[in-house]
């Protein structure tokens, strides 16, 4: 079995993709909505901003009358914001307003604040400069018009999407909602929290950083704790999440040893894959798929498994959620250190610190020990470096790499 021929990282993950189908569209609150992919084109149902108002303090008035400033208008009253104007400007009269008041009817320019004088008794204003028709005046439907197409299906709502879906009156969005992902770790050795250490026994580091990817990805993580390696229990505890759960992680159990259940489990689910990836960690994955509900199993060790939830889970579970930028960006970096290596057929994923240098370059060094149980090298990472099989890169040679957190 560990002879098993090694899978190319992207067939592995385009099979993988091919089985994972969209969520079933729901209806969220725009509070809830952040980071969700709408379903639905959004069409204005009235203008942005509704009416036309002013952008400035100062003085609403005909442009015409200014045409020989300094001159004297007539102040007729005041327009604040949140009413209608309740005047009318005529010829040698002027407006008081306020930001965001509408420009009353006649109007046809504001003149800021800081180019007037008003009069003791503020009967009267004066005008010191020209101002042009449509001089700090905001029309209705500047920013959307009605009818108008404020947002496309597909689109991956940033916080000013949901302000522009506020302002045409939007409360709630269909989008696709985010996955409930499962995760359980699986291990005979595992002790969870401060719990003292037994002979052998290890913490759990996987949960809380699965736990936590998935909160990063947008996704709703649920904490299924801890499985001993026992087939039966494994299996039950699979067969219960997935009735509430979208998908599942699993850590632990995928490989050849001797008492690696997880990967018997999803084994016996509807569709099932297991695969030698020709990559350095994360090398042994099993997938299940139940219901159109993907199960992961990832390698126990943390970075491993770490690194097989960005390569796979992550982008699979973008996928479910509608997005269609799936991966991480990829950028180029020059390498400030070698990264020697042997051939192995495999691509290697080298935890890297990448900073942008005085020549504009992103450079990348090793974060520390490479191999997979040294999480603390994946925490002081940034980005992983794609060493791509044969001798390696040399001092200031070219690596492409996959930015964890940009
Ligand atoms: P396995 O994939 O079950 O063969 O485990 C590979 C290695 O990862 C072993 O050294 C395990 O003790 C370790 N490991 C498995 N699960 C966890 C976990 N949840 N947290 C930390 N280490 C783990
Ligand atoms: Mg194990």
């Amino acid at each position: 079995m560990s002879g098993a021929p090694l899978a190319p990282l992207e067939r592995v993950r385009h099979e993988i993709l091919s089985a994972c189908p969209r969520l079933v569209p729901t209806e969220l609150p725009l509070a809830d909505a952040l980071g969700c992919v709408t379903v639905d084109e959004v069409v204005a149902v009235h203008d942005v901003p509704p009416f036309a108002n002013t952008a400035m303090d100062g003085y609403a008035v005909r442009a015409v009358d200014t045409a020989c400033a300094p001159v004297e208008l007539r102040v007729i009253g005041l327009v604040a914001a949140g009413a209608a104007a309740q005047c009318a400007v005529g010829a040698g009269e002027a407006a008081r307003i306020m930001t965001g008041a509408p420009i009353p009817a006649g109007a046809d320019a504001v003149v800021m604040v800081e180019r007037t004088r008003p009069s003791a008794d503020a009967s009267t204003v004066t005008i010191e400069t020209t101002a042009l028709p449509g001089d700090h005046v905001r029309r209705a439907g500047d920013d959307l018009a009605a009818g108008q197409v404020v947002m496309e299906a597909g689109t991956t709502l940033r916080p000013a999407h949901l302000g522009l879906l506020a302002s045409v009156g939007v409360s709630d969005v269909r989008v696709s909602p985010r996955a409930r992902v499962g995760v359980l770790s699986t291990g005979d050795e595992l002790v969870s929290g401060a719990a003292a250490l037994g002979p052998g026994q290890i913490r759990d580091a996987n949960r809380p950083v699965l736990l936590a990817l998935l909160a990063e990805s947008g996704c709703h993580g649920v904490d299924l704790g801890m499985a001993p390696d026992k087939e039966a229990i494994i299996a039950r505890v699979v067969d219960q999440a997935l009735g509430d759960c979208d998908a599942l992680l699993v850590t632990g159990g995928v490989s050849v040893g001797d008492f690696d259940y997880v990967k018997s489990v999803i084994d016996k689910l509807e569709k099932s894959w297991w695969w030698q990836v020709a990559v350095r960690p994360a090398k042994p994955l099993a997938v299940g798929v139940r219901s159109g509900k993907p199960v992961f199993g990832l390698p126990g060790n943390p970075v491993s498994s770490m690194v097989s939830f960005e390569l796979f889970a992550r982008p699979a579970l973008r996928r479910m959620m509608g997005h269609s930028d799936v991966l991480r960006p990829e950028v180029e970096a020059i390498a400030d250190e070698a990264f020697a290596r042997r051939p192995d057929g495999k691509l290697h994923l080298i935890r890297v610190v990448a900073t942008w240098g005085d020549d504009g370059r992103l450079h990348v060094r090793s974060a520390g020990g490479q191999a997979s149980h040294i999480l603390s090298a994946m925490a002081a990472a940034n980005a992983l470096a794609l060493v791509p099989d044969g001798p390696g890169i040399d001092v200031g040679g070219r690596v492409k790499v996959m930015l964890l957190n940009p």
